[in-house]
């Protein structure tokens, strides 16, 4: 679409109009928690996320207060209770990421190694090995079902919470840092250049992944992002002929390079747990083969996770692994790596984990990276300033290479710089903030790619005034 125009003003124009008074209400992904849902998650999920059990703890005091009397009594329970979870938070924070929050610095590349302990290889041999040992519940399996709101804050289902009990502080070492940084090869074929900035967001694909085209259309989106499955299930019904049928009418006039799917949040490339290493390679194939029958020439995924059980090296071999294996097994679709926020053991926070997987990836024409803007900026970037903007043009150019770019995914951060917390927040309400956004949306190198709003979402009106607003940052 839109390979006629001239400017990057125009590119929020041009989707084709599909309205339709359908409104897919029960459709809500990214809707909001009610105290009811939340109560009924707090019975059913044993694992529940951080962020998730710290909504809890806010809404249940909040009911506290609305039934206890007025006065100074009230001001004294309630800050010993925000201070007891407080408390809490942070130990469970300290459970969860193996090391206490005080020592975190500000990006993977200068952690301190906190290692007292070298990690047990019990049951992680090699590559692909069977697991053997004990094996921990995979918590990815027990947060399937319910959970259809969702906030677009991807540390919900992070899979850092695969062992959420106590946690031995393992040898979370920094990948080795390259000497020289040799160009990693020309990458995937460049997408069409006409020097535009194409805003989108992610949309639903409910009831049908061809309604994305009418959700983006309402969001005046001229890129997209969508599950092209249902993200919380393993399992997922084969696509048919009538779908592809649609999808493809659907898609009439919009280049397939803007559309950009998001992989599974259960996915673990770099699992050392055998089952769902396995699990995560069949899924990531079935999604690449997915992309093939649709046309679509990208999938984009968080990389995985160490789980604190092996090597930040290693896990990066384990998911170069799983590319290559999946690259055999499909034709053509790129897949597209996401840079993290550096929470606990997450890969892909300090862009040398990236660098590392794409060294390991045999076919480099068929892999590429996504920034979200979000996790940068909790990584350690601080996109709220000009010196920390160039400071993540400079690695990434650097480390990984600009032909490797293949998408942006715009969200303001509810935490703070280098927090790690991965946590979005809409654009300007963040500690990114609108000047900020007006850097990136300005910047050259995000020209002609998907820029993809992530940020909580209450209707498609909503998208489409985020969008225009970030539009209107781009200098005449
Ligand atoms: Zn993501
Ligand atoms: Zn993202």
């Amino acid at each position: 679409m839109s390979r006629d125009r001239t400017n990057n003003k125009e590119a929020g124009a041009g989707v084709k109009r599909r309205r339709s008074s359908q409104k897919d209400n029960k459709d809500k992904e990214f809707g909001k928690d009610t105290v009811d849902k939340v109560a009924k998650k707090m019975s059913s999920k044993r694992h529940e996320s951080l962020n998730e059990s710290k909504k809890i703890k806010e809404i249940s005091s909040m009911k506290d207060e609305d039934t206890e009397s007025q006065g100074k009594r009230k001001e004294n329970r309630r800050s010993k209770k925000e201070k007891a979870v407080k408390k809490e938070e942070n130990q469970e924070k300290e459970d969860e990421q193996g090391e206490p929050q005080k020592k975190k610095k500000k990006r993977g590349s200068d952690k301190t190694t906190v290692e007292s302990k070298v990690i047990t290889k019990e049951n992680v041999k090699g590559s692909g090995s069977k697991g053997k040992g004990k094996q921990k519940v995979d918590v990815n399996e027990v947060t399937n079902g319910d959970a259809k709101d969702k906030t677009l804050d991807e540390g919900k289902l992070d899979m850092n919470k695969e062992s959420p009990k106590k946690k031995k502080k393992t040898g979370d070492e920094p990948v080795p840092r390259p000497t020289e940084y040799e160009h990693l090869g020309a990458g995937p074929s460049p997408v069409p250049s006409t020097g535009c900035k194409y805003m989108g967001c992610h949309v639903s694909g409910a009831g049908g992944v061809w309604n994305a085209f009418e959700n983006a259309e309402e969001c005046q989106a001229t890129s997209f992002a969508l599950f092209l499955r249902n993200q919380r299930q393993w399992m997922a019904k084969p696509l048919d002929e009538a779908t592809i049928k649609k999808w493809t009418d659907a898609s009439q006039g919009f280049s397939p390079h803007l559309i950009l799917p998001h992989g599974s949040y259960l996915m673990n490339l770099g699992s050392p747990v055998a089952e769902t290493l396995e699990k995560s390679r069949s899924m990531l194939i079935e999604e690449l083969q997915r992309c093939e029958r649709l046309g679509i020439p990208h999938f984009n995924f968080h990389p995985g996770s160490t789980v604190g059980k092996i090597k930040r090296e290693e896990c990066c071999k384990l998911i170069a692994e799983s590319i290559n294996l999946a690259h055999n097994e499909t034709k053509g679709v790129i897949c597209v790596l996401e840079n993290m926020s550096c929470q606990g053991f997450t890969i892909g926070g300090d862009l040398h984990e990236l660098r590392l997987i794409i060294q390991h990836v045999m076919d480099k024409s068929r892999v590429g990276v996504c920034i979200d803007t979000c996790h940068a900026h909790a990584a350690g970037y601080d996109l709220s300033k000009e010196d920390g903007f160039q400071e993540l043009l400079d690695d990434f150019g650097k480390i990984i290479g600009w032909q490797f770019l293949r998408g942006i995914h715009m969200n303001d951060s509810k935490g703070k710089v280098g927090d790690h917390q991965d946590r979005h927040e809409n654009i300007g309400h963040g500690t990114i903030g609108i000047e900020g956004f007006r850097r990136i949306m300005n910047c050259e190198h995000f020209n002609d790619l998907p820029l993809i709003l992530e940020t909580p979402w209450t209707d498609n009106k909503g998208y489409a005034k985020e969008i225009k607003k970030l539009q209107g940052l781009i200098n005449k």
